[in-house]
């Protein structure tokens, strides 16, 4: 039962399955089969091992999505390295500051983040022929080297359930990124829970969401190459270029953040292109509201499902029945098999149960063979996360209905205190979201002339509108509780995101000064 990451998903690859159609790189349509990535997968590894690194050893990686992230990637894993893979929006002192918490003794990259890239390196002393440029660079190794290099893959002894197979980073989207250490054991458990979300063999599967976050991680990367469904990368997201890959590669699978939902419900561009091959659009990593996404579903004739998760769950831990016609689209479903979840109320007792609609919202507690071992280097935050039962606190708060079903209502930290009030800034978004007028929203605690918090609207415009501050607050007011009153908007160009998709409130709280 338990086996490491490289056999689970390439251990049984026999027959036709050698022959299927694993990665597409949408830009240029390169591909290769499952049994060339798999070939590559252990030449790399190889490669790696002969350059000296060894079971134990972090490496970082800091690619865009393709062919190459997938091969360097299991390679590594397949060396019995450990990978910590980095956002390539990063600057060089972000680069730095992971490169040095994950101690990585090799790093691979591309050409166009080397510049950000060679001074961590050079800091750390990772030497030249350690450093991997996929593409090539002067002075440095290329993907074609190390495959040419043909050495055999390293025999490792790998013991799934301690060895670590990657250190991601959580999104630094509360406070600063921090390295979760994920074992073989977590990835594969998960990459088997995410067999919920439906996706099969014959399907095609949108790859623009990062393979640098777990979610693009697991549930792209692994979870489509162990039902040997095709992947298409794209490098970043650009709504034009997607909607092509649509049409070329009919599409079946959409796996998408918020912020690219917002842009299939509203944006021109979607008109008239044949979305007939969708069967289902995906979110995840944030709040997705329940009008957006039924505009979606009409928009594009297709199911809109929704999964729940976080770094430190390898990430899934919830998801929605895609199959279900009744569902509601702004729940996070049910948990995987073999999660369990506690909702948690403030004075540490567990909700009670709902006999019929949601409960009382409370924390969302999760134990199951997902959860992390802990932070790297960081035990007072591990110690305050896991407890020692293996109950791991999210953070997040959530209510159940009687069916079982979980609706995310935001992060603990972020609710705002309006006179004694609780206000989740994710529910004043969603109704922001809902006025023609709003392109896009998000919502902090502010505060007024006597210092007190109250809820602030950070609001971009549609093109051609011109609606004021006080017809938002109005539009915001004839849908809310009196509490829930959005207090004061500021007109901006862009809500502030990470890579991920995730609304950057802190930004809005502390204007970046440049
Ligand atoms: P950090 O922990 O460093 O502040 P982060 O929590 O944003 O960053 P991730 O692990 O990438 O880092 O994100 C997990 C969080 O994303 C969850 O705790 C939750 O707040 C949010 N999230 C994920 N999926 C959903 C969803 N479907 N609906 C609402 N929120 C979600
Ligand atoms: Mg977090």
């Amino acid at each position: 039962p338990d086996a490491t990451v490289y056999e689970t998903l390439f251990g049984s690859l026999t027959g036709p399955d050698l022959e299927r159609i694993a990665i597409v790189e949408g830009g240029s349509g390169a591909a290769l089969t499952f049994g060339e990535l798999r070939d590559r997968v252990d030449a790399f590894a190889g490669a790696l091992a002969a350059r000296g690194v060894v079971p134990g050893d972090v490496v970082g990686l800091i690619a865009p999505n393709g062919p190459g992230f997938a091969i360097a990637f299991h390679g590594i894993l397949r060396a019995g390295a450990t990978a910590t893979t980095l956002n390539a929006l990063y600057t060089a002192k972000e680069i730095g500051n992971q490169l040095a918490d994950a101690r990585a003794v090799a790093l691979v990259t591309v050409s166009p983040l080397l510049e950000r890239a060679r001074p961590a390196a050079e800091r750390l002393g990772i030497p030249a022929e350690r450093l991997v440029v996929l593409d090539g660079a002067d002075g440095h190794p290329s993907l074609a080297d190390l495959l040419a290099q043909a050495a055999p893959p390293p025999e490792v002894t790998i013991d799934p359930a301690t060895h670590l197979a990657v250190l991601p980073y959580s999104s630094g989207t509360t406070g600063h990124p921090k390295g979760v250490m994920l074992t073989h054991r977590n990835l594969v458990a998960n990459v088997v829970q995410c067999g919920a979300i439906g996706v099969e063999g014959d399907d095609v599967v949108l790859a623009v969401l990062p393979f640098f976050h777990i979610y693009g991680m697991t549930v792209l990367l692994n979870y489509a190459l162990l039902h040997r469904a095709r992947l298409v990368t794209m490098p970043r997201f650009d709504l034009a270029e997607l909607l092509r890959l649509i049409e070329e590669h009919r599409l079946t699978w959409l796996f998408i953040a918020p912020p690219i939902a917002v842009a299939l419900a509203k944006h021109p561009a979607v008109d008239g292109v044949d979305t007939s091959s969708v069967r289902a659009v995906f979110s995840g990593a944030a709040p997705l509201d329940r009008h957006l996404a039924d505009a979606v579903a009409d928009r594009l004739g297709c199911a809109v499902a929704q999964g729940y998760g976080m770094t430190e769950t390898s990430p899934v831990t919830h998801v929605t029945d895609w199959t279900d016609p009744d569902v509601d689209r702004a729940s996070v479903g049910r948990p995987v098999a073999g999660t369990q979840v506690r909702l948690v109320a403030a004075g540490g007792a567990d909700v009670e149960p709902p006999t019929s609609g949601p409960s009382e919202p409370g924390e969302v507690w999760i134990r199951g063979p997902q959860v992390m071992v802990g932070y790297l280097g960081r035990p007072e935050e591990t110690a305050a996360t896991l407890d020692a039962d293996g109950w791991l606190h999210t953070g997040d708060l959530a209510t159940v209905d009687d069916t079982g079903v979980y609706r995310i209502v935001d992060r603990l930290k972020e609710l705002i205190k309006y006179h004694g009030y609780q206000v989740a800034p994710a529910v004043l978004e969603a109704v922001l979201l809902e006025s023609p007028d709003i392109a896009d929203a998000a919502v902090i605690g502010g505060r007024d002339e006597d210092g007190q918090e109250i809820p602030q609207a950070f609001v971009v415009r549609r093109a051609g509108s011109d609606v004021t501050a006080e017809q938002v607050m109005a539009f915001v007011a004839e849908r809310v509780a009196p509490h829930e009153k959005v207090r004061a908007v500021e007109f901006i160009d862009a809500v502030p995101k990470s890579a991920s998709g995730k609304t950057l409130r802190r930004e809005l709280r502390t204007p970046a000064v440049s």
